[in-house]
């Protein structure tokens, strides 16, 4: 059996991690044709778009991609490649696992938290405008639609993935009608599934209980806005950007990316931390139906960071990305 992927390298940093990442997937033995599809800032001389019509054919045909991140300019016009790839294929669950690796230095141990983030609703719908000159307005929408699908998707995720307890985090004393609205389908969606435990919390006083005591949750269900937040407050509890994966998860497709950006800062210097990228490449394993090689890759990346010796230097080490992956790939 063979699958087709598409590999998109993005730009910046983004190259270096997507080869680790692909080389550790080869070394599972799966095969992968992987079909290579370029966009970013750089596409726009020769296609006259950051997302050339040949990358979304091609996650079309597919189904399935493997994507590095892209540099958004600030100040332009460019439309965000991340927020266009949501719409194009309705990638309505964003899923961010944040875990904690014995051998990361962090404030907690034991952490295993799951954000599963609505990808394609509320303010992020960008439906605002200014009233008059001195006042702006921005529209929270949310569909009964799109909560079902997203409070769904989290507690068939919960049930496949053998975990316990789900959350739904909102605002709904506040914001009553939208909210309201989800945390209202949250509840009834809740009954269907007695073998997972239920509890809701308001997204504020949920970032107070992350930072103080996060052994106390598993999957967190969020309308957006929030779940952009909260997932990257979960990073920052696991060690940050460098260790954190994503799956896009939609109706005509999923792609699989790290969370962080394309690190210009750094980039082309072989130091970024390709972890993030490689644990992407095993939720794209697992979405495939490849368990054994999924969790293969997130026990190897699990034995090279706690033994210390190969780590990059976001993890106060001195391997480049390649000797990082390399050593990933002798633990496999
Ligand atoms: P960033 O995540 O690229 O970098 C923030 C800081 O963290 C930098 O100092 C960087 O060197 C460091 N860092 C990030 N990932 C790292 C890793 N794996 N290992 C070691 N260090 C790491 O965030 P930014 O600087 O705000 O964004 C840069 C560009 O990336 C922007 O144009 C932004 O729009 C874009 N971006 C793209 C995506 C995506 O394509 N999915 C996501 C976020 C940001």
């Amino acid at each position: 059996m063979s699958y087709k992927v598409t590999l998109i390298p993005g730009d910046g940093s983004g190259p270096e991690v997507i080869a680790a990442a692909k080389r550790v997937v080869e070394a599972t033995g799966v095969a992968i044709q992987w079909e290579q599809a370029e966009a970013g800032a750089a596409m726009i001389e020769k296609y006259g778009t950051p997302l050339p019509d040949e990358t979304i054919e091609s996650i079309r045909r597919n189904g399935v991609a493997l994507k590095g991140p892209v540099t958004t300019p600030v100040g332009t016009g460019f439309r965000s490649v991340n927020v266009a790839m949501r719409k194009i294929f309705d990638l309505y669950a964003n899923v961010r696992p944040a875990k904690t690796y014995p051998g990361v230095i962090t404030r907690f141990e034991n952490i295993d938290l799951v954000v599963v983030r609505e990808n394609t609703e509320d303010l992020y719908a960008g439906i605002e405008h200014m009233v008059g000159e001195d006042a702006a307005e921005s529209i929270k929408l949310i569909t009964r639609k799109g909560c079902e699908r997203i409070i769904r998707y989290a507690f068939d995720f919960a049930v496949r993935e053998g975990r316990k307890k789900v959350t739904a985090v909102h605002k709904a004393n506040i914001m009553k009608c939208t909210d309201g609205m989800f945390l209202d389908i949250a509840r009834q969606i809740a009954k269907e599934y007695p073998q997972i435990e239920f509890n809701d919390s308001i997204v504020d006083a949920m970032c107070m209980r992350l930072v103080m005591h996060p052994e106390d949750y598993d999957v967190l269900v969020c309308p957006n806005l929030y779940g952009d937040i909260v997932s990257d407050l979960c990073a920052g509890l696991v060690g940050g950007l460098g260790l954190t994966p994503s799956a896009n998860i939609g109706v005509s497709g999923a792609i699989f990316e790290p969370i962080h950006g394309s690190a210009p800062d750094i980039a082309g210097q072989h130091k970024i931390n390709p972890t993030a990228a490689i644990l992407s490449a095993s939720l794209m394993l697992a979405h495939l139906g490849e368990a054994k090689a999924a969790a293969d890759i997130e026990q190897a990346v699990t034995k090279v960071i706690s033994e210390g010796k190969t780590l990059t230097q976001d993890m106060g080490g001195t391997a480049s990305t390649e000797e990082f992956a390399d050593a990933v790939i002798a633990a496999l």
